[in-house]
């Protein structure tokens, strides 16, 4: 089940695949009533809606180095717990939103990564059991970083939260497999990143879990579960894409900054 938020007033909507046309509007609160339970009241076709970012985060907490391969290629060892970081909820972006590339940067790249959406609050002391239990879904994000400035500066957190750099999209999945996921990054439609979760160090719940024990996760919280190997640059009139087989495809246009 696909649970979208809508333009103009941000309503819940629901397919049942990626491949349904029809969206209907969801009455009840989806982190409040389990699915089984939900209203409905409408419908509108998938391509006149308007989609926005799905999910409103008090905090976006990501891990870095999640992939073998990933922290290779940039030379780092894989660390022996998870390193996290955050990015400012005020980076988050939606479908078709535009990346805007920042005069500060002479080098932005795409992260496609699996995102866990919570739907219950967690904090220390949760079991596996209860990791689970708040999950609401998983959405595609890119996790866009400022790679010059990242390797710059002793903290990720300049590099990490320019404006629009956190797409999200253009659902969020709810019921899917926390162990089978796959994630598809393209540029201008030629594929740069494929990872899957078994290739991850530290699993989806692990993480989920580790990093609650530092600061409670909340309803609509966001953690970006680290990039497969291949990251590269975007560039001004890029379309870069974000893939979770079985979600959707999250899509965002990328232009330099300009002053006008
Ligand atoms: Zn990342």
């Amino acid at each position: 089940m696909l649970l979208y938020r809508i333009a103009p007033e941000g309503s819940w909507a629901v397919a049942e695949s990626a491949s349904d046309p029809r969206l209907r509007i969801l009455k009840s609160d989806p982190f409040a009533t389990s699915p089984g339970d939900w209203d409905y009241g409408g419908e509108v076709s998938r391509e006149n809606a308007s989609l926005l970012a799905p999910v409103r985060p008090t905090k976006i907490v990501c891990v870095g180095r999640n992939y073998r391969e990933h922290a290779k290629e940039l030379n780092n060892p894989l660390p022996a717990e998870p390193l996290l970081f955050l990015k400012a909820p005020s980076s988050l972006n939606g479908p078709e939103g535009m990346i805007v590339l920042p005069p500060e940067s002479q080098r932005v790249e795409h992260e496609g990564e699996i995102a866990v959406v919570l739907r219950r609050r967690l904090s220390r002391g949760a079991t596996p059991e209860e990791a689970r239990a708040a999950v609401l879904g998983v959405v595609c994000a890119n996790d866009v970083t400022a790679r010059d400035l990242q390797k710059k500066d002793p903290v990720f957190a300049r590099a990490k939260s320019f404006d629009t750099f956190c797409p999200v999209g253009p659902a969020v999945w709810v019921g899917a497999d926390l162990e089978d996921l796959a994630v598809v990054t393209r540029v201008n439609g030629a594929e740069r990143q494929r990872g899957h979760v078994r290739e991850m160090a530290f699993p989806l719940l692990d993480l989920l879990l580790y990093s609650s024990r530092m600061m409670t996760l909340e309803p609509g919280d966001l953690l970006l579960t680290g990039t497969p190997a291949g990251v590269g640059p975007l560039l001004d009139g890029d379309r870069v894409e974000v893939e979770i087989p079985g979600l959707g495809v999250l899509a965002n246009p990328v232009m330099a900054w300009r002053s006008s």
